[in-house]
């Protein structure tokens, strides 16, 4: 069993990326991927410590691309080394967008009467800020009874404080990742919200502009779905990966490498990864 979808300090987890390999190796996991939103700031510790324990570990990044519809597209890129430098100055261009955007959600709620700053938030998130630092902050000042209910009332998608942030295309966050020697994945495939002739269509397309795999194993997907989508991937030449999207605390019913509980990934999705990195590299 491996886990290629994991987010640590670094971004919105709560596990250092150290503290991740360790959690990793006690659980028995044969791999493990860090896959932080838009930074690969946690990579090197995450590396090095996977060296140290003799955990097999591949670098990634998860990035939000522009995606028209109901849903939401996350593109992860795989990478061979914790040094990327040919991806940071749209890291960066990501972040200074996220900054913007995380001023924006706090004004939309100081304009709905709560009192919230910037400055609370950053220090209780160590790395990149992102939603889910708003709805833990929102819990502690009461002004919420729970994570979920900060989600559902002021920070899902058409919620009233959520604030857009995806900047890429497709085809551009693709492109990047390959031009970086990365492999471009399509995480958690439901969430674009789409029908399975339009899902297949739409794969099919990527494929067309660059794609190499897409996440089939996902603690959200049901059986009937990662079916087709192991199916799909065979007809495409995509290659299929799978994740927990282990967040820590901050959704404390997913487990490293189990989710729900109801998750496995196959060692060979690390394999088959790890050769085609070795082969485009
Ligand atoms: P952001 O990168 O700021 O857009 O936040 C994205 C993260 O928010 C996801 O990776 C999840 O960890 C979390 N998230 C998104 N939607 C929900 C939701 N409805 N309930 C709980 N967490 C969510
Ligand atoms: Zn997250
Ligand atoms: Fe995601
Ligand atoms: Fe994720």
């Amino acid at each position: 069993m491996v886990d290629l979808h994991t987010h640590s300090t670094a971004s919105d987890g709560t596990f250092t990326p150290k503290e991740l390999i360790i959690l990793a190796k006690k659980e028995g996991l044969q791999a493990l991927a860090l896959t932080d939103h838009d930074t690969t700031q946690g990579l090197k510790e995450a590396y090095l410590t996977a060296k140290e324990v003799d955990l097999p570990f591949l670098c990634g990044v998860e990035i939000s691309v522009k995606f028209e519809g109901p849903g939401h597209f996350h593109l992860l890129g795989y990478f061979l080394k914790p040094d990327i430098p040919e991806i940071q100055s749209t890291l960066e261009v990501l972040q200074k967008a996220r900054d913007t955007r995380n001023q924006k959600m706090i004004e939309k709620l100081q304009q709905a009467g709560i009192e919230i700053t910037l400055e609370e938030l950053e220090e209780i998130a160590q790395g990149e800020i992102g939603r889910p630092h708003i709805a833990n902050l929102l819990v502690k000042k009461g002004v919420v009874k729970t994570f979920e209910e900060a989600f559902q009332k002021y920070l899902k998608k058409g919620a009233l404080a959520y604030v857009p942030k995806a900047l890429l295309s497709p085809e551009e966050a693709i492109n990047q990742i390959k031009q970086a020697k990365g492999v471009p994945v399509l995480a958690h495939p439901f969430t674009l919200k789409l029908s399975y002739a339009d899902l297949y269509k739409y794969l099919s397309l990527l494929k067309d502009i660059g794609l190499m795999g897409v996440e089939a194993y996902y603690t959200e997907h049901n059986q009937d779905f990662t079916r087709f989508l192991l199916e799909t991937a065979q007809k495409l030449d995509l290659i299929v990966t799978g994740g927990s999207d282990f967040h820590g605390a901050n959704k404390p019913d997913i487990k490293l490498g189990k989710g729900l509980n109801n998750l496995s990934v196959p060692l060979s999705c690390y394999k088959n990864l790890k050769n085609l990195l070795e082969k485009i590299n």
